[in-house]
């Protein structure tokens, strides 16, 4: 439901003023928190009006969203170039099965890309395997495989790119393509680059999930997801998020709005910051291989360059020690970065990682890279001062070194 009157207008822009109608936020600048579970009606003829139309601006009852939770919705279907429509789910993981239940239906094939994030696999492998799905993975890297990968029973493909911690972009235009010609549905992690670093309709795609978790909330105190995609997808998505009670809470809603505002100077830095950490961390000794989607040389950077307008502080690296203790010490001497799971907050992470056990189509790390106990460090740029964020991993690799 974007407006009209905001189709020539840039996503910078449509940050600062998406989802703001007047008739949601009043005489103030973002929509207040409408904490709402019944809504009332003026008379039984309104009530009966009000089952007519079911779509985010009309009030009907709290499952279905009142003006904090249209707005912020709203506001992602602006950014998103093609789109119809957005719904809101309460997590990441949330979007992406309340997505994959919305097109699959027992005996389907889902191609899953080998690189997805872990639950993505766990759900491709156990709850849709339990509703009769059966998920095969294929190479992120190989288009001539992945296009053979379809059977008569393939009813979508699991996209993401650049994949979940070895930062692999694919040729998701090509990909969509294909499953677009075999009829297949494509559905597109798209957390890493958010709508503003990859608009995933416009490349074909027909599903674009994010976890609104990581840049959107931005500030690591919010759980959050959203799935775009033009109709008939979008009633789809819908109908199936209201038939499992999906709701998210309009505190959430309000404090994603906020994120959103100013999401696009946040990833700006963000990216500026990474490739710069990203460049260093590549002349040092300890580290084999960089795998930042910004950088030369990373598996699919010219991809990036070809499709994306923008990146963010997420990449990972591989250290050429296969001593874990040795990592250990790395990441338990830095006082700049927390440790923890997630992303895309403010503040910077870091976290041990091991992508090869989660790998079934192909071996990773792949030949001539690093070993097969190639030990993996992903970060995750804030905003701080770049310089501080250096000087903390310089102390990392003298913990390495002290043993
Ligand atoms: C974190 C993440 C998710 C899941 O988001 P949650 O809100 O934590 O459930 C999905 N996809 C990717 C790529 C992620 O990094």
């Amino acid at each position: 439901m974007a407006k009209d009157k905001h189709d020539d207008i840039r996503p910078a822009t449509r940050l600062v003023t998406g989802g703001r109608r007047p008739e949601w936020t009043g005489a103030v600048v973002n929509p207040p928190v409408w904490r709402a579970s019944t809504h009332l009606y003026e008379d039984t003829a309104a009530l009966k009006e009000g089952k007519k139309g079911n779509r985010d601006g009309r009030f009907f009852y709290g499952r279905r969203g009142a003006p904090t939770q249209w707005a912020l919705a709203e506001a992602l279907t602006e950014l998103e170039p093609g789109a119809a429509g957005t719904v809101l789910y309460p997590s990441g993981v949330a979007a992406l099965s309340g997505a994959l239940l919305a097109v699959l239906k027992p005996g389907d094939v889902l191609l899953v890309t080998d690189n997805a994030y872990d639950p993505t696999r766990t759900m491709a492998t156990g709850l849709l395997k339990r509703f009769g799905v059966e998920a095969r993975f294929f190479d992120p890297l190989d288009l001539d495989a992945f296009a053979d990968a379809f059977c008569d029973r393939t009813r979508a493909v699991m996209l993401e790119s650049p994949g979940s911690l070895t930062m692999e972009v694919c040729d998701v235009p090509a990909m969509a393509a294909i499953a677009r010609d075999k009829g297949a549905v494509s559905l597109l992690d798209n957390t890493w680059a958010s709508s503003l670093g990859f608009a995933a309709l416009k490349h074909g795609c027909d599903i674009a999930i994010q976890a609104l978790t990581k840049h959107v909330g931005g500030h690591s105190d919010l759980m959050m997801g959203s799935a775009t995609a033009a109709e008939p997808w979008h009633t789809r998505l819908r109908r199936t998020a209201q038939a499992l009670g999906h709701v998210v809470s309009p505190d959430d809603a309000a404090l994603a709005t906020r994120g959103l505002r100013t999401m696009g100077i946040r990833l700006r830095q963000e990216t500026e910051s990474a490739l710069a950490l990203a460049e260093w961390l590549e002349t040092r000794p300890e580290v084999g291989k960089v795998m930042c989607p910004m950088l030369p040389g990373s598996p699919g950077h010219e991809l990036w360059k070809r499709d994306f307008t923008g990146g963010c502080g997420l990449f990972s690296f591989l250290l050429t020690t296969d001593d874990d203790a040795a990592r250990a010490r790395f990441i338990d001497a830095l006082d700049l970065f927390g440790i923890g799971y997630s992303w895309g907050g403010f503040e910077s992470l870091a976290l041990p990682v091991d992508p090869a056990f989660d790998r079934t189509a192909t071996p990773w790390p792949p030949a001539g890279w690093a070993g097969d106990k190639a030990l993996a460090i992903r970060l995750s740029i804030g905003l701080e001062d770049p310089d501080d964020l250096r000087a903390d991993l310089e102390r990392g690799f003298a913990a390495m070194e002290n043993t």
